[in-house]
């Protein structure tokens, strides 16, 4: 496929290379790997501004694990390209990658997006894909994820595979096992989006309606953006309060990161799910065609999207930087936070609730 091509394909790539060609002072890209797709080549870029030492407090930012969910790609690259001109003349944003590391990876699946799937290029849900059995089942019949094969969204990938991830998913992993494994303190942020009429920012676990063990340090970093943006629009839930998955791959790496043993530091995966069935109720035409239903058609209503969460994603790099206040929990408080925690989220649920959590 020639330039000319992909850029009318995937015009994000272009975009992105465009980005890596001119980098503000003290921001690095790598190629972490590249899919290919009928002979094409298609990079995954990764972005990244900080300080090397591993244990620094870290915020990754992905886009694009869904080939359809274009908007996601687009409100991180939007996200990129402020932060590359203010990295260009603010010290203040300079003194920010002092204490802590920002890792961008604006486009997971190209193939997807490229074929303007939600699937990779070999027809697997990326976020079905992870070694996770759900523990409590989606209330809708594949949407959870299912093996019958990759005619049907949502398919988890395996057969004579099965247990191998994707390489797209493969990628993702070694880089949190890399970059925030090893960090004090470490949140992503994965933008989605085709889910409700509000935008939500999801938290572990999609498997399960189970109170997922940092609650008390969720439930902070919550409180500490209603407090920096009293009038902020995101409703903060976990995920299974909606519905539940298996092979989820943030589920996945958390868990791995929680039992990767003493002496770990506190890890918060995050997912933006843009609201946009919103979209689609005020312009109901574009459910008529493929992309419509993920992503904004309308010119002032794309702007006004890409111009929305540009507060959120730099409350996260800060939120990363200066970590002790949602992270550092003293025991005494912890019980009681938890309990609150568990009355605004898990109210229906009976269980057990968390007894240590984090570190
Ligand atoms: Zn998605």
């Amino acid at each position: 496929m020639d330039l000319v091509h992909l850029s009318r394909s995937v015009p994000e790539l272009i975009e992105i290379d465009r980005l890596a060609g001119d980098l503000p002072r003290g921001m690095r890209v790598r190629i972490l790997d590249s899919v290919i797709h009928h002979g094409v080549e298609l990079p995954i870029h990764c972005f990244e501004a900080g300080p090397e030492d591993p244990e620094t407090p870290v915020f990754l930012l992905t886009g694009g694990v869904h080939g359809l969910e274009r908007i996601g790609t687009h409100v991180v690259i939007g996200y990129m390209k402020t932060l590359f001109s203010q990295m260009a003349w603010d010290d203040a944003q300079q003194d920010l990658f002092k204490k802590a590391r920002l890792i961008i990876v604006p486009l997971v699946n190209p193939a997807g997006m490229l074929l303007r799937t939600r699937a990779n290029g070999r027809g697997v849900d990326l976020m079905r894909n992870a070694p996770v059995e759900a523990v409590h089942n989606s209330w809708l019949p594949f949407v959870g994820g299912h093996r019958l094969g990759p005619f049907l969204a949502w398919y988890r990938g395996g057969g004579a595979d099965e247990g191998t991830m994707e390489k797209e998913s493969s990628v993702l992993e070694n880089l949190v096992r890399e970059k925030l494994f090893p960090s004090r303190a470490a949140l992503s942020l994965d933008v989605h989006s085709g889910f409700g009429t509000v935008d939500r920012l999801w938290f572990p676990y999609a498997k399960s309606r189970e109170p997922f063990p940092s609650l008390a340090e969720v439930y902070q970093l919550s409180a500490l953006l209603d407090r920096t943006y009293p009038n902020h629009i995101y409703k903060v839930e976990p995920q299974s309060l909606n519905y539940t998955t298996h092979g989820d791959l943030w589920d996945y790496f958390y868990d791995e990161h929680s039992s990767s043993g003493p002496g770990r530091g506190t890890y918060l995966p995050l997912a933006l799910e843009l609201g946009s069935w919103l979209w689609v109720k005020k312009n109901p035409r574009q459910i008529l065609s493929l992309l419509g239903a993920f992503n904004p058609v309308i010119r002032h209503r794309y702007q006004r999207i890409l111009r929305r969460h540009l507060a959120l994603l730099d409350f996260m790099a800060r939120a990363a930087a200066s970590h002790q206040t949602w992270s550092r929990i003293p025991k005494v408080e912890r019980k009681e936070i938890t309990e609150k925690a568990h009355d605004r989220w898990y109210s229906g649920f009976s269980g057990e609730l968390p007894s240590h959590a984090g570190k």
